[in-house]
């Protein structure tokens, strides 16, 4: 998937559109005390293996999401682009 380095966007801050830089955007770090994190570790006390080992159904695809920086007033802000995929999203020169 492709996607283009600069482009022109809405910025909600300066309230038009602006030329705006295109950066993928990292995984935000897990919470700890978030419900699922928290069942997870539940399960994983005591004796007995792991809680989720082999999983026979196929994996799905995660959407591609991409950090917009405003260039006037460096507000950023998040775009998710396309449907789930398993393609890398690559930026064009
Ligand atoms: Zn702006």
């Amino acid at each position: 998937m492709k996607y283009p380095k600069e482009l022109n966007a809405y910025c909600p801050k300066c309230k038009h559109h602006t030329v705006h830089k295109a950066k993928l955007a990292s995984k935000g770090k897990a919470r700890h005390m978030a419900i699922g994190t928290r069942k997870h570790n539940r399960k994983l006390t005591g004796h007995g293996g792991k809680r989720a080992g082999k999983v026979p159904v196929k994996k799905q695809g995660v959407r591609q999401k991409v950090m917009l920086e405003c260039q006037v007033c460096k507000k950023k802000q998040e775009r998710i682009i396309g449907t789930r995929t398993k393609k890398k999203l690559e930026f064009n020169a």
